[in-house]
This record gives structure tokens, C-alpha cells and sequence, in this order.
């Protein structure tokens, strides 16, 4: 296996190359070194086991004086290479100014606020050149401190002095600051009232959230909700009052020791949770835990974080627990940022705010990943990510504009030889989500200092995006189907070459198909150059559309009627009442707001419903969740058979034997897991089945549906030990997230 890291950062002439060449060595790795135009590019081969050890050495023991902004890898495909060798820099490409991410706090930061001898002792927003906001606190390039949201503060003398001296750790730190000269933090209570400041402020706060309140606590990329994540009581008032019945919230930890107290962390997880991006890293619960269980209620797993600011540091060490830390809004709208807008949106869901007088310029949500099949996966690409580029293997010979789909919305512009994603923006679902969506894409525009050449967006005729794309930019727009955009997403990370194709499964809850169905159970063989779609489910309806997504019972009653027919109405197992299957059978027969569907992920929902694990769902995937973790608890390894002709999967058969099994009284998470195995089947049987007519190799498996690590690990397994190349997301999102970047792929290729 090859294992490829690109690192930005003080990695150049400080004895970096030296060090990865004697590391690889030790490790009998093989593969090269070299110096980019933004840090180093490092690609390593040979057994997982080592090149795990690999990349979690690169960050214990890299030498002093590097300092490390972002590390991003991945795991492909052996090249393969026959030693290590540090090869020459390139220096060409466009120098295109990257604009760094947020850095979280580094250890010498650290060591200062907690010295009571150092001038920063205690100082909530200090930083230097290795560490602090950059992303979020720039206004316009060059990065200067006049163009950040630092100029408002000027430096006293000895901040200036650091500034100025070459050899100080903060030369030329842009958002330098200290206690005499810099932001500092203020404590209101809900109504606006001034309380506090400085130190007073924090004794204040942490004192507060001990006593249960909720804090609304002003960081990096905007606000966190903040409440002791050991208090049921404040975790579920928290809940009630963001109208966020169930949906997981993350927490924020001191350090690792107290994170593994309530979760089990492995290797990878471990790094993650400790790299400098700082992501809501997706664990599994200890059953022993101290957490609310209001944290993640009905869930086996929490997402958890360590601090990234000297503020969230200095609260933590207080308080002596963990926190709860969430996104400060309401459902869908975007994360606060401002004073402003914080008391006009939270003033009913905070007891108190904690605000800081450093003006935050963009806003940046929490990043989150997850390990799964032994490789990290962004769910979420955002702060200490954002906006560094995904690297592609050509040049755009004209910008493109990448405008994403509706859920989990994030931009793209392709420019050079990179694709810039920028931050989760969010379902464009509010009048707040969709100013926000607009403000991005104008910031990227001016950023970036394109004017775009080619726009792409989806096909959905009804989206915010499609619209906006259609409205600005009428004669340039390209649209790309949303299946297809998410299989260039996976084949361009994964470095599938420009003539070769690849079995593309994408899978999903919802994307309009060329059709005007709703697709989402779709297999296409595809290149950068076009696709066809060779296997879809075989089409169902969804009763009452948008309500069968919220109701996984309603798609479970058309999955039953559409296999067994008017008999559907004699099972007794959903909660449905008898008047209530009549109307949707009446809907049904009569094709009344039933939009027809090949949607893998309502499949999911509608197994869920029908075994009795979800009948109605409060967040996104919540029932295919539920699915997963019950066939999580179970290691049955049959599976049930399905009938694969006519560019079908037939999943009817399948339901068919779903109901006998629970006749049976087989449990639930037994039939969970025999579920997931038959799609891992399906998914090897159709892989076959073009293989023999086509010979390619190469399986690309992306879209929101593989987020289940069952599935995704199960299939990646099969695959491999049948002479398959299985190509997984490690770069960007295999969910709505990361689909602006195969509609970048696409803007080069399709329109030339
Ligand atoms: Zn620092
Ligand atoms: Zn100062
Ligand atoms: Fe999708």
C-alpha cells in the first residue's frame, strides 16, 4: 500500500527531508521526499501496519524547529517504488498565495499562558507564527496585519518588538497580541447586559457552566454552545432550546487521558484527535462513561475534540470536565459570529455569552472525521482545513466555478493545478444558509482573484445553487448529474488517470437523476469524460415525498406493499393505523405525491422502519444510523439473496425474506447485519458482472450511503480479495460535502 502525506508548514531547510528519509529507512518504507511550493510531498510504501507507525512518527518526532500547519493523506495504490530517495523540488507551478487554515495553539503558546513568569500568563488569545486564526481573521491578501481583523488592535512596544526580531518565535505574527494590547473577553448575560471582562470574565464563566448554565462562547470560526457535558439536566435543556431533538453534539476535552475515560480510542483515532487540524473525531462510547446521555442519545458513538485556542484551553483546565460544544444555531441556519447576530439568534438558547472583541471575518465550523476501514474520512472538510486546495492532475486552462448541490454545501474554485473547497457552508435551507452560501462564493471569488471561465452546479431544477447558477451565471454554466459528480469526486482523489474508467457505485439518499426520478441506488461505469449507468434499484415510491424521508415508516409501507401487494395491509408491525394504510395505499395505487425513487438511503431507512429500529427521524441518516449500529452488535455472516438482471437490483426479494426473518423471531440485529451483507454481495456480484464484460478493475465507492463503516469496510474487504482496486474518500466527504470537487473535475473535462 502507498501511504501519501502533503504537509504545509516550516518543513523546508530545518532537516525535514533527513529526517523522513531515516524514518523510512528504519521502517523499510520506500518511496521519496520533495519540497513543493507550500511544504513537503511525501510518498511511502509498504505493510498498513508500518505506514500507520509512519505517519503517527511524523508528528511525535519531527525536529524541533519544523513546525507542521496541516497534514493531510491518504492510502492508494502501491506505484510501486524500489527505494527512498529525496527528489528534486518542484518550484514551478502557480504560486498561487495559499492562504493557511486556522492553526490550533502550539506547545510553546501553551508553555507561555500557563507561566505565571511569562508577560502572557493567562492570556486567552495568544499566539505566534506557528499557530493561531489565519483563515478566519483575513480580510483580503497579501496577509498583513492590515488586512486582518488584527488592525483595529495597534501592538505595544513590546509586541512590536517581537514582531520586528527575526529570531523571535513571533516575527512577524500577524495576529500578535498580549494582554496590554490585544482582544480581550467580555461576559454578558442573556439580555446584553454587561457583567464582566478578562479574568473576571472567565472565573465567571467556568463558575457559571459548573452551575448548568449555557454558555454561548465566542472561539475561532464563530460560536459554540457551551454546557458541562456531564450535567443531564443542562445537556438536555440545551437540546430543547436549538430544536435538536437527537442529532449527536460533539465535546470538548482537555486532553487524550480524559477522552479515552469515556471513549475507546485506537491508533489512528488518536492521531487524529491530537493533529493540529483538531477535528470532531466520530469514537465509540464506553458503556462506563460519565457523558449525559443526552450527548448522543440512542447512539453508540460521540464525537469528540481537544481544545484548539488558548480560550477553550484555560476554560477546560478550570472547569475540570468535559463540554459540551456545539454549533451555535438554530437547526439549519449558519453558526454565529458576530455580537450581533449571536444576541439576536441565541439570546432564547444561551444564559450568558462569552464574546471576545477580535472580529471573526469568515465563519468556520468544526471540522469532523471518522476512522473507518483503517483510513480517516472527512464527514465534515472545514476549520483547520479550509482553504487549502485538493490537488489535481492537470491545469485548468480556465477558472472553474464549482457551485455543490443543497445538503452539506461547500464551494469549490478550480484554478491551476488545485481545487479550493471551501468551509461546510451547510443545507441551503434558510434565507440566513443561503446569504451565507452567496457571501462564500463572492469570498472565494475575490480570494482566489478568479473570474470564472466555466460555472458547474447540479441538475436539481429546484435548488438554491442550480439557481443562483442560472440566475449569475446563465452562459457559462454547466450541469453536472449529482452521481456522477460524486464518482469524479472519488476518482480524482484517488488519482484515477485521465483515460482509464472505473465501476463507480454511489450511493445515497437523494440526487436527481437525468431522469427527473430521485436516484440514489446507482452504479455507472465512468470516466472523467462521461458515464453510463449500468445497475440501479429497482424504482420505488416515497408517500408523501419529503414527509417519507422525515417518516422511514411510510417508505417501509411502500416497500411491503410494492412486494407483497394489498396482503401489505394485514401486517400489524409499523405504527400505522388501519385508516393509515389505506391512505397510503390509495396514494400509492394512484400515484398521488409519490415521487419514485432508486435511493439507497431511503432503502436503509425503510429496513430500519420495517425490523422496528426507527419509524420517524429527527436528523439526517438517523434511521440508516440506527441500522448500522444494530448490525453492529451482530457478527452473523449470511445474507439474503436478490436478483440482479436487466441493469436492476431487485430488492424486493429481499424484504420478502426480511419478513420471514422476522417472523421467525430472529433478532433485529442479526437481520441488520444479514442486510448489510447482501449489499456488500450485491456490490461484488454487479463489480463482477462488468469486470467480465469490460475488464475494468478499479471500484470507486462514494456518496453519503458509505459513510457506514459495515458497508464501506465490508465492501472494501470483498473487493480487494477478489482482484479489485476498491477506491474509498480520505481527501474530501464521500457525502454532499464533497461534491463540489467532482463538479470541478467535470467543468475541466466536459467543457474545454
Ligand atoms: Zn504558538
Ligand atoms: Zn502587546
Ligand atoms: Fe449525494
Amino acid at each position: 500500500m502507498r501511504l501519501k502525506i502533503e504537509i504545509t508548514g516550516l518543513v523546508q531547510g530545518v532537516g525535514f527531508r533527513p529526517f523522513v528519509h531515516r524514518l523510512a529507512e528504519e521502517l523499510g518504507l520506500k518511496g521519496y521526499i520533495l519540497n513543493n511550493t507550500s511544504g513537503v510531498l511525501i510518498e511511502v510504501e509498504g505493510d498498513k501496519a508500518k505506514l500507520d507507525e509512519f505517519l503517527v512518527r511524523i508528528d511525535t518526532e519531527k525536529p524541533d524547529i519544523s513546525r507542521i500547519y496541516s497534514l493531510r493523506h491518504s492510502f492508494l495504490e502501491e506505484v510501486p517504488f524500489r527505494e527512498f530517495e529525496i527528489r528534486e523540488s518542484i518550484a514551478e507551478g502557480e504560486k498561487r498565495a495559499l492562504i493557511l487554515p486556522d492553526i490550533a495553539v502550539c506547545k510553546e503558546c501553551l508553555k507561555d499562558i500557563t507561566n505565571p513568569k511569562d508577560r502572557r500568563f493567562l492570556y486567552p488569545f495568544t499566539n505566534c507564527t506557528n499557530c493561531g486564526p489565519r483563515f478566519t481573521i483575513i480580510n483580503s491578501l497579501p496577509y498583513d496585519r492590515v488586512n486582518t481583523s488584527m488592525k483595529s488592535f495597534r501592538m505595544c512596544p513590546e509586541c512590536e518588538k517581537e514582531y520586528n526580531f527575526p529570531q523571535d518565535r513571533r516575527f512577524h505574527a500577524q495576529p500578535d497580541a498580549c494582554h496590554t494590547c490585544g482582544p480581550w473577553v467580555t461576559l454578558y448575560d442573556c439580555e446584553g447586559t454587561l457583567l464582566s471582562g478578562k479574568d473576571e470574565a472567565l472565573e465567571k464563566t467556568v463558575h457559571l457552566i459548573r452551575k448548568g448554565f449555557i454558555i454561548a462562547v465566542k472561539g475561532m470560526g464563530g460560536y459554540h454552545l457551551v454546557c458541562d457535558a456531564t450535567n443531564e439536566d443542562a445537556v438536555r435543556r440545551l437540546r430543547k432550546r436549538k430544536h435538536r431533538e437527537e442529532k449527536p453534539m460533539a465535546v470538548m476535552f482537555i486532553d487524550t487521558d480524559a477522552i479515552r475515560g469515556e471513549a475507546h480510542l485506537g491508533n489512528l483515532e488518536e492521531r487524529a484527535v491530537n493533529s493540529v487540524e483538531r477535528p470532531i473525531v466520530i469514537v465509540r462510547k464506553r458503556e462506563t462513561g460519565t457523558l449525559s446521555q443526552a450527548v448522543s442519545p440512542g447512539n453508540s458513538t460521540v464525537g469528540v475534540f481537544l481544545p484548539y485556542t488558548p480560550l477553550h484551553y484555560m476554560i477546560l483546565r478550570k472547569l475540570k470536565k468535559p463540554v459540551v460544544a456545539t454549533s451555535a444555531n438554530i437547526t439549519d441556519d449558519p453558526i454565529a459570529k458576530d455580537e450581533k447576530d449571536a444576541f439576536a439568534r441565541l439570546s432564547g438558547v444561551a444564559d450568558y455569552f462569552l464574546a471576545h472583541n477580535r472580529e471573526i471575518v469568515r465563519r468556520c465550523d468544526d471540522s469532523v472525521v471518522r476512522i473507518v476501514n483503517e483510513r480517516q474520512m472527512p464527514l465534515r472538510r472545514s476549520r483547520g482545513i479550509a482553504p487549502l486546495p485538493v490537488p489535481v492532475p492537470f491545469r485548468f486552462r480556465k477558472p472553474v466555478l464549482a457551485l455543490g448541490t443543497y445538503m452539506n454545501n461547500a464551494i469549490a474554485v478550480g484554478v491551476d493545478d488545485k481545487v479550493f473547497l471551501s468551509q461546510h457552508i451547510g443545507d441551503l435551507d434558510t434565507p440566513l444558509a443561503s446569504e451565507f452560501y452567496e457571501e462564500t462564493i463572492h469570498d472565494f471569488l475575490r480570494l482566489f482573484e478568479i473570474s470564472p471561465g466555466t460555472v458547474v452546479s447540479d441538475l436539481h431544477p429546484g435548488y438554491y445553487s442550480t439557481k443562483f447558477g442560472e440566475a449569475h451565471y446563465s452562459g457559462k454554466l454547466v450541469k453536472v448529474q449529482h452521481h456522477y459528480a460524486h464518482i469524479l469526486s472519488c476518482m480524482s482523489e484517488n488519482e484515477v488517470p485521465p483515460d482509464s474508467e472505473v465501476i463507480g457505485f454511489a450511493f445515497d439518499g437523494t440526487g436527481y437523476g437525468t431522469d427527473k426520478t430521485i436516484w440514489g441506488g446507482e452504479v455507472f461505469i465512468a470516466s472523467y469524460r462521461g458515464c453510463r449507468r449500468v445497475y440501479h434499484l429497482q424504482p420505488f415510491k416515497l408517500p408523501g415525498g419529503e414527509k417519507a424521508v422525515k417518516e422511514p415508516r411510510r417508505t417501509a409501507f411502500s416497500l411491503l406493499y410494492e412486494t407483497f401487494g394489498e396482503k401489505a395491509a394485514k401486517f400489524d408491525h409499523l405504527p400505522l393505523t388501519t385508516q393509515e394504510k389505506e391512505i397510503l395505499i390509495g396514494m400509492l395505487k394512484k400515484e398521488i405525491n409519490s415521487p419514485v425513487t432508486t435511493s439507497m438511503g431511503r432503502l436503509f431507512d425503510g429496513i430500519a422502519s420495517i425490523i422496528g429500529l426507527s419509524h420517524s427521524v429527527s436528523y439526517h441518516a438517523q434511521a440508516a444510523i440506527a441500522l448500522e449500529q444494530a448490525a453492529q452488535r451482530s457478527d452473523a455472516a449470511d445474507s439474503y439473496s436478490c436478483i440482479l438482471k436487466n441493469n436492476m437490483i431487485y430488492q424486493f426479494p429481499v424484504i420478502d425474506q426480511v419478513m420471514d426473518d422476522l417472523a421467525k423471531g430472529l433478532p433485529k440485529e442479526i437481520i441488520a447485519r444479514k442486510f448489510h451483507n447482501t449489499i456488500v454481495n450485491i456490490i461484488l456480484s454487479i463489480s463482477q458482472a462488468v469486470r467480465e464484460e469490460t475488464g475494468i478493475r478499479k471500484v470507486a465507492l462514494t456518496g453519503g450511503v458509505f459513510q457506514n463503516a459495515i458497508l464501506l469496510e465490508g465492501s472494501f474487504q470483498v473487493l480487494r480479495e477478489r482482484g479489485f482496486i476498491p477506491l474509498v474518500h480520505q481527501v474530501v466527504p464521500p457525502n454532499d460535502g464533497g461534491i463540489s470537487l467532482g463538479q470541478a473535475v467535470a467543468g475541466y473535462y466536459l467543457h474545454l
